[in-house]
């Protein structure tokens, strides 16, 4: 597709092109990938973060914030849970921090995670931008797929977006993107959608972005606002919930008709602006779902915007709502899958010799 023609998919809100095109999405997603979700077990194990994004809820500058690490008990316990429950995968996601202990820490929690599910889970990490050693380190530990959203590829806008220092550099953010991929990792990276001063030619530049890095897995989703951010000074820009879960949702399924073979989360943001977003991400050409198995205790910690779902609920009860979520999108669940077509899965060879 051209820039314009993914400008005009964007700019429509004619109910009958949007249900055409959110339906030529499923069809291509059901074709290329599976008529099913891949699961990723979300584990928000510390919300202590060195960097100040103006969108985001955790925030250093944000004092209203209770800080929290879980133990290390506590991230193999989650792990655990997502095994046993078939998750196939678990995505390890906090604040960015940088310091020797910080690696080594996240480098042994990888190693035990292999350990006790045989090689079996698949891990994701989300823990910012790091040194290239670093990331080789934790990618030889058992890390094999990355995920570092770069919430807007126009370096305008993303300065409009961050302080304006060399710890949030648009360059050094590319930089680390292609560190990712050299070394290894399947990366993922992702926008948002809707934010103040954004433009539909951003978005449709998102997109491009995405294709030309040939990226395999896009966590994208509507902008969330934030009460303690700078970001909220800004809101009255903002388009209605509705049209912003509407647009983000045309972006989700432009995308799938873009890059037909790879991996789309629902994105919890979509639950955010609507009870059933989540659902609708996945009818518009979705395909990865990412339960939320933190303690119940700390999420309330892990508000990176305003009425972020799932905050009460503990991981069984996710996984309870889970089942009956995803059949009501009309798909089937992958357990047992890493869900990558890049890389061969072990995890039925790791059950077999339990
Ligand atoms: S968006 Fe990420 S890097 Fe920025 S403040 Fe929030 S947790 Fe930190």
């Amino acid at each position: 597709m051209t820039r314009s023609e993914l400008i005009s998919i964007l700019s429509t809100t004619d109910r009958v092109q949007m249900k055409e095109l959110f339906g030529q999405a499923e069809a291509v997603r059901d074709a290329n990938v599976g008529r099913q979700v891949f699961l990723r077990g979300l584990i928000e194990f510390s919300n202590r973060c060195r960097k100040n994004c103006y969108y985001c809820g955790i925030r250093r500058g944000n004092r209203q914030v209770a800080r929290y690490d879980l133990t290390d008990e506590a991230i193999l316990e989650a792990a655990d849970f997502a095994w046993h429950n078939r998750y196939g995968s678990i995505v390890l996601q906090s604040g960015e921090r940088q310091s020797p202990r910080f690696t080594q820490r996240i480098a042994r929690l990888l190693e035990q995670i292999k350990q006790r599910t045989h090689g079996g889970l698949g891990i994701t990490l989300s823990c910012g931008e790091q040194p290239a050693e670093v990331y080789r380190e934790w990618f030889e530990a058992g890390a094999h797929r990355y995920l570092l959203r770069i919430e807007t590829t126009s370096p305008a806008l993303y300065a409009r977006l961050h302080p304006d220092d060399p710890l949030h550099d648009f360059d050094r953010r590319i930089a680390a993107l292609e560190d990712l991929r050299r070394i290894g990792y399947l990366t993922g990276t992702g926008v948002m959608i809707g934010l103040p001063f954004q433009r539909v030619e951003d978005l449709a530049d998102d997109l491009l972005f995405f294709h030309r890095t040939q990226t395999p897995m896009v966590g994208m989703g509507p902008y969330v606002e934030h009460r303690d951010t700078p970001l909220y000074g800004h809101r009255e820009l903002l388009l209605p919930p509705r049209q912003r879960l509407s647009l983000a949702l045309r972006m989700v399924a432009a995308l799938r008709l873009l890059m037909p073979q790879i991996n789309i989360a629902a994105t919890t943001a979509m639950q955010a602006l609507h009870p059933m977003g989540r659902e609708q991400a996945i009818r518009a050409g979705a395909n990865v779902f990412m339960p939320n198995i933190t303690p119940q205790r700390v999420r309330p910690g892990y508000k990176l915007y305003d009425n972020k779902p799932c905050i009460d609920e503990n991981a069984s009860q996710c996984n309870d709502c889970l089942d009956f979520r995803v059949r009501l999108s009309g798909v089937g669940i992958a357990y047992d899958q890493w869900g990558d077509r890049t890389s061969a899965s072990p995890e039925s060879v790791a059950r077999q010799e339990l």
